[in-house]
């Protein structure tokens, strides 16, 4: 078997039993990434050099004997939102082309601890703003499936290099389904941890209030081990919740007992129909284990996408205010400050950065406050009661993760409406704080993957990733590979 074929727990268990090195199993990527990345464009930023210095330091370490950590050895990746000290960071953008970070996000330096390689740094949609990664100055990362298509977004590097063999695991980040679709267009698996789980230290801002950080791998139990090594309190982030981490693992096939619900508003017109047939199979898999399928109703549903369209554009607008050209990258030279500014701003940012910036700033402004912001957070709170009275009567709720497969590069990046509609079923879920977790769970007619969403309430994530395993463990979507 090739050492990039193993699953993270398959090498990590290698790597304690002395059957592999660290050197050769870090060797082993970055021979992959440096034959197969030219075709898909997942890596922003190889850091070979480090990691092979990582990775002989790990093997030391394992050879001197005593406690190893988890993911002592253990390649990764991680988007390029997040900070990684001394190394180029640019969030996708032009505008923080030559940024080198100064310090670690606490997720990736937790990583770091556990004993994990880092290989590099993924492609992204400018600032996470996107479905498809196209909106990468970059340009766009393609789906290991079908090169023609996109990889979803904004995490789209992530999702592409797991399922490429290119990382035996990743970090991404959703502010409104971009670990979830892009994890769903890909066949891997990726997790949207609650809000507050992980800390925001050290990533790079969108949308404040959704913003979270989640791993992408080939198994739910790859998933789990790296979100039991990010998850936690960290007093850098204010919105960080003191809240235990629960143990992970020892999980069975048996989901008697289980609720699950099933929206009916997550079942619509305009669907692809075999997304919603293999999501209905996955529902009927997941009864056949023992569960007990429930329908229930999230009557705001349908609000979700103008209230995220509005409170995160408005966040961002906010957060993107710091890159003016003196604080952060490069600057255009002009004679007046506010030139300097309006220049910088003018040629750095791409297109729907800006429309994001003047959405936001409009929905903000004095007089339309109340009007657009104000108002999309009141009915943000009731999307979010949907779900509180759902979860009165069910453990989960099953339903799509997107109401398509992969769609081909170009078709959707000039019409933004048609590219926010993608979001339609990851964004209540955002917008509640909720965990989510993406399993694969079918193929459409052109063998493009399928995921099948599971939520549970604030801080469940425990319970979504058992019933996601269990639901793995017994179907056989996950050992598919892309051809490439
Ligand atoms: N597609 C959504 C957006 O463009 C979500 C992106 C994300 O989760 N970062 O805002």
């Amino acid at each position: 078997m090739t050492l990039t074929d193993l699953t993270l727990q398959e090498a990590a268990a290698r790597l304690a039993a002395g059957s592999i090195s660290s050197r050769e199993l870090t060797a082993a990527h970055l021979d992959r990434i440096a034959t197969v990345d030219p075709r898909l464009n997942a890596y922003l930023t190889v850091t070979a050099e480090q990691a092979l210095a990582q990775a002989e330091a790990a093997d030391a370490q394992r050879t001197a004997g005593g406690e190893t950590p988890p993911l002592l050895g253990v390649p990764l990746a991680i988007k390029d939102v997040l900070c990684l000290q001394a190394t180029r960071t640019t969030a996708g953008s032009r505008i923080l082309e030559n940024f080198v970070a100064p310090y670690t996000a606490t997720a990736v330096q937790r990583l770091l601890d556990a004993g994990a390689v880092i290989l590099g740094k993924l492609n992204c949609d400018e600032f996470a703003m996107g479905s498809s990664t196209e909106n990468s100055a970059y340009g766009p990362t393609r789906n290991p499936w079908d090169l023609d298509r996109v990889p979803g977004g904004s995490s789209g590097g992530s999702a592409a290099a797991v399922a490429a063999r290119l990382t035996l695991g990743a970090l991404g980040t959703d502010t409104g389904g971009s670990v979830r679709q892009p994890a769903s267009f890909c066949g891997v698996v990726g997790l949207k941890t609650s809000y507050g789980r992980v800390s925001r230290y050290g990533l790079i801002a969108y949308g404040s209030s959704l913003d979270s950080i989640g791993p992408l791998a080939r198994t739910v139990a790859d998933a789990a081990l790296l979100f039991s090594q990010i998850a936690g309190h960290d007093p850098r982030d204010a919105t960080s919740m003191p809240m235990p981490v629960p143990a992970l693992g020892g999980w069975t096939e048996d989901l008697r007992g289980l609720r699950v619900g099933v929206p009916r508003e997550y079942f619509i017109d305009g669907m692809q129909p075999a997304v919603e047939q293999a999501v209905r199979a996955a529902i009927d898999h997941l009864q056949a284990l023992g569960a007990t399928p429930i329908e229930i109703s999230l009557p705001h549903t349908a609000y979700a996408v103008p209230v995220y369209y509005l409170i995160a554009p408005a966040e961002a607008s906010a957060n993107l205010a710091r890159f003016e050209g003196v604080r952060y990258g490069p600057r255009a030279e002009a004679d007046a400050l506010w030139d300097v500014f309006e220049k910088t701003r003018g040629e750095r940012f791409g297109a729907e950065v800006k429309r994001r910036i003047m959405l936001g700033t409009y929905a903000l402004s004095a007089g339309y406050y109340d009007a657009f912001y104000g108002q999309a957070q009141k009915v943000r709170t009731l999307i979010k009661r949907d779900f509180d009275q759902a979860f009165e009567q069910v453990d989960v709720i099953a339903c799509p993760v997107a109401p398509t497969t992969a769609f081909p590069i170009g078709t959707k990046v000039d019409d933004p409406l048609a590219m926010y509609l993608e979001d339609v079923f990851t964004l209540p879920p955002s917008l509640a704080g909720i965990p989510g977790l993406s399993v694969p769970c079918g193929n459409d007619a052109e063998g493009l993957p399928i995921g099948l969403q599971l939520l549970g309430p604030a801080f469940g994530e425990e319970r979504v990733l058992r019933v996601g395993h269990a639901y793995e463990q017994t179907t056989d979507w996950h050992h598919a590979t892309p051809a490439l």
